[in-house]
């Protein structure tokens, strides 16, 4: 009976114990970061063991990556003065796909119990390439064990786009497909960023929505997060915006598609004054699970400047039900990133040499 009784207290210690394993992050930290670069526009930035410590005990988990375009320096078209952001100069951008293994590597020189709080994400493609998917395939076999999602990658970004060298990404694209369609093969989170408007909208321009839909319906099977839900530094939201993206919410066929509300140039649209506040955030108590925090923080270089949109959200936070708060600062990121570690974890070993 002594036996049964501490085989049974055993089994309770051991399963207890598995359980908070499988929740000691979620359970100790505040809030899930699902958009944030290491590095910047001239593949400058922190490591990553400097960013676990600006995570400190705050932030449990993040997406990792750099930027996957490269601003060159033209000597010719600046002389000295080296640009460090794509609005510093005139010469073009380019795909810069050593982002993927600087990324890797990154990941792979934490310990196991840290990289738990990681999710890194392919970005050094071209999406105009009918090659890109095979880039994509590649990063993944070259370092399994390591990948959870593809971007955040651009089609249309206001004076970004029109600045990269060569063709012109286009939704329209069918390489924009082949990728969509490996990314849902493989089980890979998309991170798109393309914005919902043209940066100065006249009354003869279209904006990119229908485009937009058209794509995601197309890959009914990827896991997709649309980046600063299509908004930007000067991208406003278009008119009747919240019945324009009600269609997301109504038609099954875009029920695999989330939202970010990362980056501060968002957080300013979003809690501008207490209408903004109480029309988003009937929206998201609603539709709690298609929502995700982000910072959209670029190597930042402490946890105060970290934290600046989390804290500018503040009114949001207390605007949003307590399932929603949750949802959207650690659960769907949770959701999401773990069926895509264990998915992709799946394609590499079906399909390692
Ligand atoms: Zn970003």
């Amino acid at each position: 009976m002594k036996k049964f009784i501490s085989l049974i207290f055993f089994v309770v210690l051991i399963t207890g114990d598995l359980y908070s394993q499988k929740d000691e992050i979620y359970d100790k930290y505040e809030v899930f970061d699902s958009h944030f670069h290491l590095t910047n526009y001239i593949q400058k930035g922190i490591d990553v063991h400097r960013f676990l410590e600006i995570m400190g005990d705050k932030v449990g988990r993040s997406v990792l990556f750099g930027i996957p375009l490269q601003q060159q320096w033209s000597y010719m078209n600046s002389g000295e003065d080296a640009p460090k952001y794509y609005l510093d100069s005139d010469a073009p951008l380019y795909y810069y796909s050593f982002t993927d293994a600087y990324i890797a590597m990154q990941y792979i020189s934490l310990t196991d119990e840290e990289k738990k709080r990681f999710d890194p994400m392919i970005t050094g493609f071209n999406p105009t390439d009918m090659y890109a998917a095979d880039h994509i395939r590649r990063v993944l076999l070259t370092f399994p064990g390591v990948f959870s999602g593809i971007g955040e990658f651009t089609i249309h970004k206001e004076f970004v786009s029109s600045k990269i060298a060569g063709e012109i990404a286009s939704l329209k694209n069918p390489a924009l497909d082949s990728i969509f369609s490996c990314a849902a093969e493989v089980g890979l989170v998309i991170i798109l960023h393309n914005d919902i408007n043209k940066p100065f909208p006249k009354a003869y321009t279209g904006n990119y929505l229908a485009d937009v839909k058209d794509l995601f319906r197309r890959h009914p099977d990827a896991s997709i997060i649309w980046a600063h839900c299509g908004l930007g530094r000067i991208i406003q939201p278009i008119k009747d915006m919240a019945a324009s993206m009600q269609e997301f919410f109504d038609d099954p066929g875009l029920s695999h598609v989330n939202f970010d509300i990362s980056w501060d140039e968002v957080a300013k649209y979003i809690v501008r004054n207490d209408t903004t506040v109480q029309v988003v955030a009937a929206i998201i108590n609603k539709y709690p699970d298609r929502f995700l925090f982000g910072t959209d923080e670029v190597a930042p270089a402490n946890q105060e400047s970290y934290l600046k949109v989390y804290r500018m959200y503040d009114p949001l936070w207390n605007a949003l039900t307590d399932d929603a708060r949750e949802k959207v600062r650690k659960g769907n990121y949770k959701r999401l990133f773990d069926a895509a570690r264990t998915k992709v974890r799946a394609w590499e070993n079906a399909n390692k040499n």
